[in-house]
């Protein structure tokens, strides 16, 4: 029971996923938040290397390039991207590793990396999420509309994730995102070294 859970965490643009997932990171051990390259301007606070690192297109195509990016895909006119080498580095070391990606991104990691677990995050109400965005004041009307129109579309992909969460209360999501990881490192699937063990052993009684 030694390799760390690969978990994708996607929702819609104004979710509440970087709360949730820094809340994670805060309350419990055992996890790496992968850390994406993008082509997007940092917003106000923003710093390299911490919220995402800050690449030229010209640098993002020369990764994907290389393959150094375990997947990418364009979001509202920018490159996003998940470098390869921490992902399966901190996976090796037996931690639980989150990616917080769009749904191109999930599907990709999907179909390279079966046993991944995806969770969606939403609000409880589709609503909330234009006041979401207006309220964060960090995007031109340009690009919150432009960010409602990918919501829109997105909703019609949350069927294929394994699981979902509504962020009313912050503390319950994130308790419930890691009881489904622990849950995870349970499925008879991801032990089968171990089974195979108590097969043997069994068969000795
Ligand atoms: P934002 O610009 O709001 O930080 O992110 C825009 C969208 O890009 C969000 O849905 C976020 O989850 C997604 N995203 C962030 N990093 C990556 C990545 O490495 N790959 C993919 N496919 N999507 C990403």
């Amino acid at each position: 029971m030694s390799k760390g859970i690969l978990t994708v965490v996607s929702g819609f643009s104004g979710a509440g996923k970087g709360t949730v997932m820094k809340r994670l990171m805060e309350k419990y051990d055992n996890y790496a938040l992968s850390i994406s390259v993008t082509t997007r301007q940092p917003r106000e606070g923003e710093r390299d290397g911490i919220e995402y690192f800050f690449r030229s297109r010209e640098e993002v195509e020369e990764m994907i390039r290389k393959d150094q990016l375990l997947e990418h895909a364009e979001y509202v006119g920018n490159y996003y991207g998940t470098p390869r080498f921490y992902v399966e580095d901190m996976l090796s070391q037996g931690k639980n590793v989150i990616l917080e990606i769009e749904i191109q991104g999930a599907m990709k990691i999907k179909e390279k990396i079966p046993e991944a677990v995806l969770v969606f995050i939403t609000p409880p109400t589709i609503e909330t999420l234009r006041n979401r965005l207006i309220g964060r004041g960090t995007e031109t009307a340009e690009v919150i509309e432009s960010r409602l129109k990918r919501a829109s579309e997105e909703a019609k992909g949350i069927n294929l994730y394994d699981y979902i969460l509504i962020n009313d209360q912050l503390e319950e999501c994130v308790d419930q995102l890691h009881n489904i990881i622990l849950s995870e490192h349970c499925r008879a699937q991801r032990n089968k070294e171990f089974i195979n063990t108590i097969l043997e052993d069994a068969g000795t009684l």
